[in-house]
C-alpha cells in the first residue's frame, strides 16, 4: 500500500482546480510512444522511438496515476501508442485496479488500436475496465493498410468482435480524412450502430511532424455533419463530458455519434483533463506546449507530498486554452506527436 492508497485529509486537497477554476478529475496517460501501427497522419513512417531510459517504468507509472487519483482524478484513460504493445500493461492495468475497488476512481478505460484485443479483452473486462475505444478510421483492407502503412483490418475487427463478448463497450473513433475516408464515414458508423458501438469522429490535429501536408486531408467535421443531415435525422444529445466531444443520436440507426472539433469549435472553458506522457511529462492542454516534468524528481528521490505539490503546481499552470489552426505550409502547431502526448 501507498500513501497515495489513503490520502490524508488534512494534506491533500479532494480536488485538482487550475486557475480558470476548473476540476480535474480526469487523466490521460500514455504508457509507452511505440506502436505497431504507422497511422499517416500520426507518426512519421520511420519513427524514432525513445530510449527505454526515458520511459516511465511500470511502477512509476503506477505512482504518478496514483497520486493523482489520490488527489480527485476520478477517471483514467490508457493510452499511447498504443497501450497493448507495452510490456507489462495488464499488470500494470490490474494495479491500478484498486482504485476501482475503493471507488476512488470511477473508470479505468483505455484507447487502442484494437490489433491486439483478441488477445487482452477478457483480462480488460476481469479488472473491471467496462469501456473502450478503439480507432477505426476505416473496413476497407486496402485503405487500412495505406492509412496504417502496413495494418490488417480483420485484426481490428476480431478485436472488437472479442471485446463486445467479453462484455465491454465498445465506441468506434474515426478521424475523418478528406479523400480518404470522407465518402465512407456514413457507412462507418452505421457499421458500429448496427454493432451497437457508439461512433466518434474526430478533426485531424496539427500535432508533430508527418511526412505530407495535413491541410490535403482536413475535413471539417461541420461539412461532415451537414452531409450526414441530408440523409439522416441527427438529434442533440445533451452529454457533456468535459471534453470536445458533443454527441447527436441518430434516429436511422438508434446509435449514438460524437464530433470531436477541435479547429472547429473549442471546448476549452470546460475542460476536465490533463496529459501524462509516458516520460512522465504533464501536459495540461493538448494543444499548448506547457509542461512539467515529473519524471526528474521522481527520480530524484522526490516523496510522496513532494510529488503532489508538483503536480499542484502543474494543474496551476494549465492554460486557458488553445489556438489550433490548419494553414497550408505552417508548421504543427504543437511539435509533439500525439503517439507521444497520449491522444
Ligand atoms: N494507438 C491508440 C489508438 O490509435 O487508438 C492510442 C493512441 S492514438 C495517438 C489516439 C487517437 O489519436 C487515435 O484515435 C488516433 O486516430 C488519434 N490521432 C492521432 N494523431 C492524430 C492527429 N494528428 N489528429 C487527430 N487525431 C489523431
Ligand atoms: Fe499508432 Fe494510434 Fe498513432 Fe495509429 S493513431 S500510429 S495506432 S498511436
Amino acid at each position: 500500500m501507498t500513501p497515495y492508497d489513503a490520502p490524508d485529509a488534512k494534506t491533500t486537497p479532494s480536488t485538482l482546480v487550475d486557475g480558470f477554476g476548473r476540476n480535474v478529475t480526469y487523466l490521460r496517460l500514455s504508457v509507452t510512444d511505440r506502436c505497431d501501427l504507422r497511422c499517416v497522419y500520426c507518426m512519421a513512417e520511420h519513427m524514432t522511438f525513445l530510449p527505454k531510459a526515458e520511459v516511465l517504468t511500470l511502477e512509476e507509472l503506477d505512482r504518478i496515476a496514483s497520486a493523482f487519483v489520490a488527489l480527485g482524478v476520478s477517471k483514467l484513460r490508457i493510452t499511447g501508442g498504443e497501450p497493448l504493445v507495452r510490456k507489462g500493461i495488464m499488470g500494470l492495468l490490474e494495479r491500478l485496479s484498486r482504485h476501482l475497488t475503493t471507488g476512488a476512481l470511477q473508470e479505468l478505460t483505455l484507447t487502442t488500436n484494437g490489433t491486439r484485443l483478441t488477445e487482452f479483452a477478457s483480462d480488460l473486462a476481469r479488472i473491471g475496465v467496462k469501456r473502450i475505444n478503439v480507432s477505426l478510421d476505416t473496413l476497407k483492407p486496402d485503405l487500412f493498410k495505406r492509412l496504417t502503412r502496413g495494418g490488417d483490418v480483420a485484426k481490428v475487427i476480431a478485436g472488437i468482435d472479442a471485446a463486445q463478448a467479453a462484455g465491454l463497450s465498445v465506441k468506434v473513433n474515426a478521424v475523418a480524412l478528406k479523400d480518404d475516408n470522407g465518402g465512407e464515414l456514413a457507412d462507418l458508423i452505421a457499421w458500429a450502430h448496427a454493432r451497437g458501438c457508439d461512433a466518434t469522429l474526430i478533426e485531424t490535429m496539427p500535432l508533430g511532424e508527418i511526412e505530407g501536408d495535413r491541410t490535403d486531408q482536413f475535413l471539417s467535421l461541420d461539412e461532415v455533419r451537414a452531409n450526414l443531415a441530408s440523409f439522416w435525422t441527427l438529434k442533440d444529445i445533451p452529454l457533456v463530458t468535459g471534453g470536445p466531444a458533443r454527441y447527436v443520436r441518430v434516429a436511422e440507426t438508434g446509435g449514438r455519434l460524437g464530433f470531436i472539433t477541435p479547429l472547429s469549435h473549442n471546448f476549452c472553458e470546460s475542460c476536465n483533463r490533463v496529459r501524462l506522457t509516458c516520460t512522465g511529462t504533464l501536459h495540461t492542454c493538448l494543444g499548448q506546449d506547457d509542461a512539467t516534468d515529473l519524471r526528474a524528481p521522481l527520480r530524484a528521490g522526490i516523496d510522496d507530498q513532494g510529488l503532489i505539490a508538483a503536480i499542484l503546481s502543474g494543474i496551476g499552470s494549465k492554460p486557458k486554452g488553445h489556438d489550433f489552426r490548419i494553414v497550408r505550409g505552417d508548421t504543427p502547431a504543437v511539435a509533439r506527436h500525439m503517439s507521444t502526448t497520449g491522444g
